[in-house]
């Protein structure tokens, strides 16, 4: 689950994997495809679901859209990184993809709960940076699940039935960032992620790098 790149100084390090967690309808898609755009060296992990496609979603590119028995064969075959049940579907990491990406020197960012959060914590603690991004307030929530308008009004109402619960799991994470204005959330994110970056246990070639210095200096 480590991989190797090289900084901006030419110095390898591990890659990451950064998880943003959040009640839906907090504002993880958008920050997602904010930090997808505008960050360099960062793939995202397309989910696997059995939950049905939404208008606007592309296969592939928002989801794998798959029906229950092919999970069922994914997670029988220990291609799934980890999984869990979100709204009655099943949600799942393909394993494949995220190691290709870290294995090429890429950090990988995953939209998953709370569930999937503490598997990959469980599977790769020193490599998984987590984010939970909390609205402003519960106004603000029910305000967002009904512009988005693409479930029905009982689906919301689960919905926000559901953030209460997933509220709960936020002192799980190691870092929160409260989505007043995207802007602003944006920012806070990417810096976590810069920071992260640089922590000095990621930065596998410092040791090489140090040692070079000291010989320029000593010559
Ligand atoms: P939605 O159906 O609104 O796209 O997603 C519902 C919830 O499932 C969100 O909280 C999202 O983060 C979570 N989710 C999406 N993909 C995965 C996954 O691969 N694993 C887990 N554990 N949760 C996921």
């Amino acid at each position: 689950m480590t991989a190797h790149d090289r900084n901006f100084d030419g110095v390898e390090r591990r890659g990451l994997m950064f998880v943003l967690s959040s009640p839906s309808g907090a504002g993880k898609t958008t920050l997602s495809r904010l930090l997808i755009e505008r960050v360099k060296g960062l793939s995202l992990s397309v989910s696997a679901t059995t939950r049905p496609m939404r208008p606007g979603e592309v296969d592939g590119r928002d989801y794998k859209f798959v029906d229950g028995a092919t999970f069922a064969t994914m997670v029988k075959h220990n291609d799934l990184l980890e999984w869990a049940v979100v709204f009655d579907n099943r949600y799942g990491t393909p394993r494949a993809p995220v190691e290709a990406a870290l294995s090429s020197g890429r950090d990988v960012l995953f939209d998953i709960d709370w569930q999937g959060t503490q598997q990959l914590r469980e599977k790769a603690r020193a490599d998984v940076v987590s984010v939970f991004i909390l609205p402003p307030s519960a106004a603000d929530l029910e305000r967002r699940l009904h512009t988005r308008a693409q479930d029905a009004d009982h689906v919301i109402r689960e919905r926000m039935d559901r953030a209460t619960h997933e509220l709960s799991h936020w002192a799980e994470y190691d870092y929160i960032v409260i989505n007043k204005n995207v802007d602003e959330a944006f920012s806070e994110v990417q810096s976590i992620l810069k920071a992260e970056r640089l922590k000095r246990e990621r930065q596998t070639g410092l040791t090489a790098f140090v040692r070079e210095l000291q010989r320029q200096l000593e010559t």
